[in-house]
């Protein structure tokens, strides 16, 4: 599983996710979930996975590892 984290476009602050696994979310100052930093790669733990699925917005989501390169990044064409 890749890096997870909450799309703030669709997070309208239920709280569910910092219920279900608080060793893992937070909510931000102005009632909205966030993965705690360094939590980004938790995904696997069952806690996270009960989060995920009870976000009514379907807000927490998961980086690809094969997502498209940073700006700056190289691509290999070979
Ligand atoms: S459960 Fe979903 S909508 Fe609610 S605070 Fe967490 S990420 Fe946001």
């Amino acid at each position: 599983m890749g890096e997870i984290y909450v799309d703030g476009a669709r997070c309208q602050g239920h709280a569910r996710c910092w219920a279900l696994a608080p060793e893992t979310f937070e909510i931000d100052e102005e009632g909205y979930g966030k993965v705690i930093p360094g939590r980004e790669n938790s995904g696997d733990e069952l806690n996270v996975r009960k989060a995920i699925r009870n976000c009514p917005e379907r807000a927490i989501l998961e980086r690809s590892d094969d997502e498209a390169p940073a700006k700056n990044e190289e691509v290999a064409t070979s």
